[in-house]
């Protein structure tokens, strides 16, 4: 047995199947099949990996409908460690039936959007133009869109600024406290560009100079979450060592941050390097975490007359495991009615590219999260991962709309 196999078995035994997580997961609420659960896959895997059964379109099915949430390993009381057994799971299919044919192609283009810049900045600059030419409308109401099977993509679009590079360093406004790096990402980069602007404004207003290396690259969550084990290595050490002299990295995105802290528990091949990404994870913080411990009170805002629904994340439940300081920042704004979005309406369905991959499912999960916020009649819904706020704009009324709780705040700051 090799060590592989060895690590699954021993991570897969200490499932007892008590079931504790099946209430909590959205795919076993939705179809009720024990293969839908967290425990039935987590057989299906451990099977897998001692070969007593092979890659089927069945046993596809049922761990590529798996979201990755990590809902089940949150509540389960003999700590699971569900999200390797999963990551694991997609690499073992991988070498079993490798990816063919147009998927393959589309799979790759896929991939390397999120880590080449000239293809995300030509991706940025049609988008755009998709836009302003009025060529979406048209599209959009000749029905093209649904016949080729775009719509979903489509209905996911915010409105795409120009693209634009960032300076490699923006200097603080008053005497430096000190330097930060700021991870852009490539969902935020190319869907949320206001949201990190503003970060770079409200940091440099408090004291910081922002720095931005131009050699970051994405995250590489998707990489690992597809079973790609090697690209999300290298696209890890290539972060690390680009963000190597900063002592505080601030991301905008939990999505990402959870793939960023999670560099220290990738497989590493030496001591050295294992230790590199160890320090990496401990300098990274989500913005909104980081902005609870700077004094805000100092800035001046603008009443905001409007009801807002804060969205956690499972990234930010499941993975971080770090509270929502989302409340604590948007408290500062007078006149806003905050509200939490139960945690038990759970996943959105968003799930990194689960939205594109599974959209059928993804939106019948997501309506749920919809109810709620539809139940609570509010105006704008704040969520700190970039996806998840795409995700579910896409399924709001006309009256509400998406934000980032830093966009939200910024806007409010008299400069
Ligand atoms: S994953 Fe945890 S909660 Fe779920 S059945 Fe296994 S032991 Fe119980
Ligand atoms: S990660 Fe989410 S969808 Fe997958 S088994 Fe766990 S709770 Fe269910």
């Amino acid at each position: 047995m090799s060590n592989f196999t060895s690590t699954i078995n021993l991570k897969a035994d200490q499932c007892v199947k008590c079931g504790l997580c099946l209430p909590h997961c959205p795919t076993y609420r939705l179809f009720q099949d024990e293969n839908e659960s967290p425990r039935g896959r987590i057989s299906l895997i451990q099977a897998l990996a001692n070969q007593q059964i092979s890659a089927s379109d069945k046993l596809n099915k049922h761990l590529a409908h798996c979201l990755g949430c990590r809902n089940c390993e949150r509540v389960c009381p003999s700590g699971v460690d569900y999200g390797y057994l999963l990551d694991q799971s997609r690499q073992l299919l991988r070498q079993q039936v490798p990816v063919t044919g147009l998927k393959k192609h589309l799979n790759q283009t896929g991939l390397k959007l999120t880590h080449n810049k000239n293809i995300q900045k030509y991706l940025q600059t049609l988008l755009h133009y998709y836009q302003k030419t009025g060529l979406q409308k048209i599209l959009r109401i000749s029905g093209l869109l649904k016949y080729l099977r775009l719509n979903q993509f489509d209905n996911l679009l915010p409105p795409i600024l120009p693209y634009q590079d960032f300076k490699p360093n923006y200097p603080s406004d008053i005497p430096s406290k000190g330097r930060l790096g700021l991870f852009v990402g490539c969902t935020g980069n190319l869907f949320d560009q206001p949201t990190l602007q503003k970060t770079i404004r409200l940091l440099q207003r408090l004291g910081y100079d922002v720095v931005v290396p131009e050699q970051q690259t994405c995250c590489g969550a998707l990489h690992q979450h597809q079973g790609q084990l090697e690209s999300a290595r290298s696209l890890a050490m290539q972060n690390i060592q680009t963000f190597t002299d900063l002592d505080t990295i601030i991301y905008i995105a939990s999505g990402c941050g959870a793939q960023l802290h999670d560099y220290s528990n990738l497989p590493w091949s030496d001591e050295k390097t294992a230790e590199q990404a160890n320090l990496f994870a401990k300098r990274v913080k989500e913005i909104t975490a980081f902005l609870s411990n700077e004094e805000l009170s100092s800035f001046q805002f603008t009443p905001l007359a409007k009801h807002v629904a804060i969205h956690t994340p499972c990234s930010m439940r499941n993975n971080l495991r770090q509270a929502d300081a989302s409340m604590a920042l948007l408290k500062h704004i007078p006149e806003l009615q905050i509200t939490s979005i139960p945690a038990e309406t759970g996943c959105c369905g968003a799930a990194g590219s689960y939205m594109l991959s599974q959209p059928k499912l993804a939106s019948v999960i997501r309506q749920t999260t919809l109810d709620a916020i539809e139940h609570l009649t509010v105006d704008i819904v704040s969520t700190t991962n970039i996806g998840c706020g795409l995700h579910i704009n896409a399924g709001l009324n006309n009256k509400t709309h998406y934000s980032h709780p830093v966009s939200l705040l910024v806007n409010q700051i008299i400069f």
